[in-house]
């Protein structure tokens, strides 16, 4: 019986032997799967790694050529710049003299004129006068750009400055019989922190464009509200509005719409850029609603500090 049982255990600790080798043999052949495995991977990080490298340099090679581009469009830039600096100050020299030499001869200060004589002068003279408005705008809207600019900031009532354009523009907007109100009776407006001198520009243009745009016998309400940090100034017209498809480009550099240019022959195209541009550097913003042929709204903030 004894001899037996002795067997039996010797039988089983060979089958325990036999299926440790093979567990030995299972793990060797699993590790070595597994290094051909990471060394697999690692051929292909390093594949993946020469490729980055690759973009990478090629990415910093484009970054300098955009540098070189952009530095290059910079130069043409200020070429352009300086030219029309130039070409409009030599424009003005001799436009204020014709100018000069034009009322000198429609008052008959070289003696006297025939009607028809002093019509034609006097057409010459509008002319010239545009010409010399043109000129102007075409310097200032150069030197907002430049940063030749200069702002003084000031804390500023700007009902008091926008009363002050209105004593100014009131005629312009009589003539065509156009009513110019304030929507609301102000109360408690802070005073704002600007560069007086710009944003009166800005508001002479805004307040000439609407009386411009709007025809006979319409009205511009003009409002002025406040909250935690800013003034928003808003004048609205009751004129022709702006086609939807010129919206896009309205503070553009030159750019009139053709309900505008029929409407009124004269003008730049100039000012409502320069406008925008005179804000921004206030610390402010502009923009716009319109319908056409209904009206116009212009909006921008200044600053409270
Ligand atoms: P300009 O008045 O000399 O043409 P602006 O730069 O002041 O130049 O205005 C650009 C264009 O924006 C105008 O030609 C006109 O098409 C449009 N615009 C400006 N203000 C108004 C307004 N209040 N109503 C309708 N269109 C306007």
């Amino acid at each position: 019986m004894n001899q037996k049982r002795s067997k039996s255990s010797n039988l089983s600790k060979n089958d325990s032997q036999d299926q440790d080798d093979q567990n030995i043999k299972d793990l060797q052949s699993f590790n070595s799967d597994l290094e051909d495995k990471v060394k697999e991977r690692t051929a292909e990080l390093n594949d993946l790694l020469k490729e980055q490298g690759k973009s990478a340099k090629m990415l910093i090679r484009r970054d300098l050529e955009l540098t070189r581009a952009n530095e290059k469009l910079q130069k043409v830039d200020e070429m352009k710049s300086s030219f029309i600096s130039v070409v409009a100050h030599q424009l003005r020299t001799p436009l204020s003299g014709m100018k000069w030499t034009l009322s000198m001869v429609i008052a008959g200060d070289l003696g006297e004129l025939n009607n028809e004589q002093k019509t034609f002068l006097m057409k010459a003279y509008e002319s010239n006068t545009r010409m010399i408005a043109l000129v102007n705008d075409m310097l200032v809207a150069d030197r907002v750009q430049s940063e030749r600019m200069r702002f003084r900031f000031k804390r500023v009532n700007i009902i008091d400055l926008i009363d002050n354009i209105l004593f100014e523009i009131s005629p312009q907007a009589s003539k065509k019989n156009i009513s110019i109100s304030y929507k609301s009776k102000f109360q408690d407006i802070p005073q704002a922190y600007i560069d007086p001198e710009t944003i009166r520009a800005v508001l002479q243009n805004l307040l000439e464009n609407a009386i411009k745009y709007t025809i006979g016998g319409g009205k511009i309400e003009i409002d002025v509200k406040k909250d935690a940090e800013h003034l928003t100034i808003s004048i609205a017209d009751s004129g022709i509005g702006v086609p939807e498809e010129d919206k896009k480009n309205i503070f553009s550099k030159f750019f009139r719409a053709r309900n505008a240019i029929k409407q009124e022959t004269d003008g730049s195209g100039l000012g409502l850029y320069i406008a925008k541009t005179m804000v921004e550097k206030n610390g402010g913003k502009m923009w716009f609603n319109s319908v056409p042929g209904e009206g116009s709204t212009f909006y921008f903030t200044v600053p409270l500090k």
